[in-house]
């Protein structure tokens, strides 16, 4: 078993709710929801936060394809009407689960600034 939650999740160790998987992500939804569509969508490679993603190319494509899933995903969740996408970095960023991920919220109108 993975000491990292994530990675768990990742590796089926642990059972999500999974939206959307391929070879290089994963995305399922949080177990403590924030708004009506609140799901997370990871890179199955391990970092802990972005202050872990180097410069080098293979990384720069990992990112680079998550991102560009995010909007596949939104549609596949029906969020039409917009969504936010978030990353919690750090202490002062209130991330508690130390395996890069990031938040996809929507079905409800989000405020702005967050707390
Ligand atoms: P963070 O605060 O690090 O940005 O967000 C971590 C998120 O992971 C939280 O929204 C929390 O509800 C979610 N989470 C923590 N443990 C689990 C888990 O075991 N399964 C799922 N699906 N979500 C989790
Ligand atoms: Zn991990």
């Amino acid at each position: 078993m993975s000491d990292c939650i994530f990675c768990a999740i990742a590796e089926k160790e642990i059972p999500s709710n999974i939206v959307y998987e391929d070879e290089e992500i994963i995305c399922f939804h949080d177990l403590s929801p924030q708004a009506p569509v609140h799901v997370l969508i990871i890179p199955k490679k391990h970092f802990t936060s972005l202050d872990d993603v180097s410069e080098c190319a293979s990384d720069k494509e990992l990112l680079g394809h998550l991102l560009s899933k995010v909007h596949v995903i939104a549609e596949m969740l029906g969020l039409e009407n917009g969504y936010r996408l978030v990353n919690n970095c750090g202490e002062d960023g209130y991330q508690t689960v130390p395996h890069l991920h990031f938040h996809l919220l929507g079905k409800r109108k989000l405020t702005w600034p967050p707390g």
